[in-house]
């Protein structure tokens, strides 16, 4: 017994084991969690872990989870992300009920947090310029030095305060300070602003505000006001939680929500974090934010990515202390996972050559019942059309083969996949010497792929009816960043855009894809899983984005 309780506890990660805790001793009756993203663009991979981690640790306890829109800066945030976010958290799978909250709906009481700072000599008008307050500072060797302000009286700072709010004072003249600790080894402790006069227009509460809060004041009350118990931050919020506590110890809030950090996830080689992102939808280097070369969630699921292959993705990351990168590949491999068994199996041809079978009847199609998944009987079978002219890949035919090539190439016997055993004879080329016609015979005793006698052949190749076929587009990717250079230049810190992101290729497929939808996922068999995609995707006519190809060299790290 004791043995698997020890056990037990050493796969739970060091938040959890924080929740146990708190929840043991009675600190909290039920744990509430938040997702509080800033309005000022699109999610990516990176805020999924911060979404699931939330709200999986909500799930797990029987506790609430909260999305909150942090939207307490009115210059960068806009209606058109709010939107865009709401349907990302909810697509990931993370359910906030009726918990939705903006932070500017508690723009009152935030004024009023401050006030009561004031009454208890706790907060300061300032009315240093910018430049000063840096100045004064202070810097990690020096401590700073006290505003010559810091000592008015209650009466003035209610004052000043209340004017600041009525718009008597011009942006950056006044500021609202915490009155810490000037000499503090914490710059984030020396007197921090709490409160700044910006005159803007804010999404949510439109002009009725000039002075705004500061993330560092306002995070601590909006956790505070929503009963939020553990408020998950990442690593670079270390230095803050000293100023996180004196916020909701000086304001008194009876059941005060504690900050816990923990490492932010980081991809090899994509591009994470929201300015980048934006930079190159800004930059016209991508189709904008939801381009498929991307990691924001809008990319991911157009590009074909599901829920559950995130999910995995997020739960094999881990959650951990010390920043470090995951290999772009283990999300590969989840999405790989999660479609193995699910997509139906189809055959596609993305670089066209066409094969006549001259002993086959002219004008006749015959149809073949073909498994839709091998793996999954389930899925069912359909009925697939073969016929006397083919179409298969360029690279499945070699004129003159090299050593160990087992696909078609004059004299040798192939399989088509689910159809017959051909054999080539001879092909015919350009001027350039390209091929243009392959030559075959078939064996009609080896319908269904089957060898009639025993006889062996050791390639089999794929192909689609070139009569039935359909066009489809087919957009192939590569990482945006080139991995060889490294994301960033080092020269000018600019990003090393990789020319090959995306490859268009004109594809013949078999009818059923015809039919596909958007977000339609199937493997192609032998290059890969695609999904149709969302915007380009027409009846009869498909686009297709590959999601991920079929092999690597992938291993999961060892536990
Ligand atoms: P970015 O760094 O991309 O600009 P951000 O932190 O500014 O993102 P917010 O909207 O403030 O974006 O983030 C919302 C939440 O997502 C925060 O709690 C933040 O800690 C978390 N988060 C952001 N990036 C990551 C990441 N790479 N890994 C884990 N959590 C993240
Ligand atoms: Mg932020």
């Amino acid at each position: 017994m004791e043995k698997e309780s020890a056990k037990e506890n050493v796969s739970k990660n060091f938040i959890e084991q924080i929740i146990e805790k708190d929840l043991e001793e009675g600190k909290y009756e039920e744990i509430c969690t938040r997702f509080p993203p800033e309005p000022n663009g699109y999610l990516h991979i990176g805020h999924a872990k911060s979404i699931l981690l939330n709200y999986g640790l909500a799930k797990k306890y029987n506790g609430k989870f909260n999305l909150r829109f942090d939207d307490t800066n009115p210059t960068k945030e806009k209606t058109e992300f709010v939107d865009s976010i709401k349907a990302d958290v909810k697509w990931l799978g993370a359910d906030w009920e009726e918990r939705l909250y903006f932070a500017s709906d508690y723009f009152d009481q935030m004024y009023e947090a401050a006030v009561k700072l004031i009454k208890k000599g706790k907060a300061f008008v300032c009315d240093l310029s910018p430049e000063e307050i840096r100045e004064y500072r202070g810097t990690l060797t020096e401590p700073g030095k006290e505003s010559p302000y810091r000592n008015r009286s209650i009466e003035e700072n209610l004052d000043l305060f209340e004017r600041m709010k009525n718009g008597e004072f011009a942006d950056g003249s006044h500021v609202l300070r915490a009155k810490i600790d000037m000499a503090s080894p914490n710059i984030n402790m020396r007197d921090p602003i709490i409160y700044r006069v910006a005159h803007m227009t804010h999404h949510n509460t439109g002009d009725k505000w000039c002075i705004y809060p500061m993330y560092d004041f306002a995070h601590p009350i909006e956790d505070a006001i929503e009963g939020v118990t553990h408020s998950i931050c990442t690593l670079e919020f270390e230095d803050h939680r000293p100023l996180y506590d004196w916020v909701v110890r000086e304001l008194e809030y009876p059941h005060p929500p504690k900050q816990i950090e923990f490492a932010k996830l980081y991809l090899t080689n994509v591009v994470t974090g929201k300015r980048y992102i934006k930079k190159l939808v800004e930059d016209g280097i991508v189709d904008g934010w939801d381009d498929p070369r991307l990691v924001s969630i809008a990319a991911l699921r157009r590009r074909g990515f599901t829920p559950e292959s995130i999910q995995k993705f997020v739960e094999l990351c881990g959650v951990s202390k010390a920043n470090s990168s995951v290999d772009y590949a283990m999300l590969e491999y989840c999405i790989r996972e999660d479609l193995k068994m699910k997509a139906p199996r189809m055959m596609a041809v993305l670089d066209p050559v066409k094969l006549v079978i001259d002993n086959y009847p002219e004008n006749e199609i015959e149809y073949l019942e073909v498994p839709n998944n091998m793996e999954n009987p389930e899925l069912g079978v359909r009925q697939v059309p073969f016929g006397r002219e083919l179409y298969i890949e360029r690279e499945d035919f070699m004129e003159v083969p090299v050593k160990k090539y087992r696909r078609l190439y004059p004299g040798n016997e192939v399989r088509l996949m689910n159809a017959y055993f051909v054999t080539c004879t001879s092909c015919e080329k350009d001027e350039e010497g390209n091929i243009t016609l392959i030559h075959c015979t078939y064996d009609p005793a080896s319908k269904g792929g089957n060898s009639p006698d025993g006889r062996k052949v050791k390639g089999t190749i794929h192909w689609v009816c070139a009569e039935t076929a359909v066009k489809a587009q087919c957009r192939l990717y590569e990482n945006i960043v080139d991995e060889e250079k490294g994301v960033y230049n080092k020269e000018d810190g600019s990003l090393n855009v990789n020319p090959n992101s995306l490859t268009v290729v004109d594809a013949y497929v078999e009818p059923e894809l015809g039919k596909a939808d958007a977000y339609d996922r199937y493997q192609f068999v032998r290059n890969g899983f695609f999904c149709g995609d969302c915007h380009d995707t027409k009846p009869g006519a498909p686009v297709f984005n590959r999601i991920v190809s079929l092999k690597s060299s992938f291993k999961l790290p060892e536990k």
